[in-house]
């Protein structure tokens, strides 16, 4: 199965992919974090990719499908994945469908008013060595400026500036929101509400996931 998590920037995608993944076993491929790597590490699609990103813009759909089809390739992705931050435009659902067409999929939508994803892109801390997210409000680290997972230090993303955080959500609006209308006719789409602690969200979204997987295991035995 592939579940996609949709949502505006700072809705708590990475943050409840990496719950899915450590309790359903499917490995979260995120494109903003494998983005965010290649810029740290300089490598040559890191430097290609970073001012578009330091600007909120989307980066070429050429790089970021060429992150996914080599990540989808891995064996790991044999029961499933989960995509985050990825497809964000229709040209990017064609090329998700042409790479992966045959696979049954869920996509569920993070709902989160305007004033609370301002709020929380703006109080967040991630980590340079892993990815993990922080935030200063609502989930702080053990140990001030370190990371509990790695140790790794917590710096705040270029694109988490408030003048970057208008654009991200302008470009959200204009361009991957228009997506939701494709999944909604495919019938795979739901919705999830994004407010209260990490785990109320977590355990909405496990509702949505353990429903379809116990429907699909269903399908399965009447054929
Ligand atoms: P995210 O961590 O998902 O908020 O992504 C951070 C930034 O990475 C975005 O603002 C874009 O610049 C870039 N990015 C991530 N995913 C994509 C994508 N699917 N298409 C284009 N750009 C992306």
């Amino acid at each position: 199965m592939r579940i996609i998590l949709f949502g505006p920037p700072g809705s708590g995608k990475g943050t409840q992919g990496d719950l899915v993944e450590r309790h359903y076993g499917f490995p979260k491929i995120s494109t903003g974090d494998l983005l965010r790597r290649a810029v740290r590490d300089r490598s040559p699609l890191g430097l290609k990719a970073e001012t578009m990103m330091n600007r909120g813009e989307l980066v070429s759909d050429e790089i970021v499908e060429g992150l996914v089809r080599e990540k989808i390739a891995n064996p790991d992705t044999r029961r499933g994945y989960l995509l985050d931050g990825f497809p964000r435009n229709a040209a990017q659902v064609r090329a998700l469908e042409a790479m992966d067409g045959g696979r049954p999929e869920v996509v569920i939508e993070i709902e989160v008013d305007g004033p609370t994803l301002i709020e929380r892109m703006q109080g967040r801390l991630t980590c340079r060595k892993c990815g993990a997210v922080y935030n200063l409000r609502l989930q702080m680290p053990r140990t001030e400026g370190r990371c509990d997972i790695c140790g790794g230090e917590l710096y705040q993303r270029a694109d988490d500036r408030p003048e970057v955080i208008s654009e991200r959500l302008r470009v959200y609006k204009e361009q991957t929101e228009k997506i939701r209308a494709h999944y909604q006719a495919k019938g795979v789409f739901h919705r999830a509400d994004g407010s209260g602690t990490v785990d109320d969200v977590f355990g909405r979204i496990s509702g949505v996931l353990d429903r379809e997987l116990a429907r699909r295991e269903a399908d399965k035995a009447q054929r």
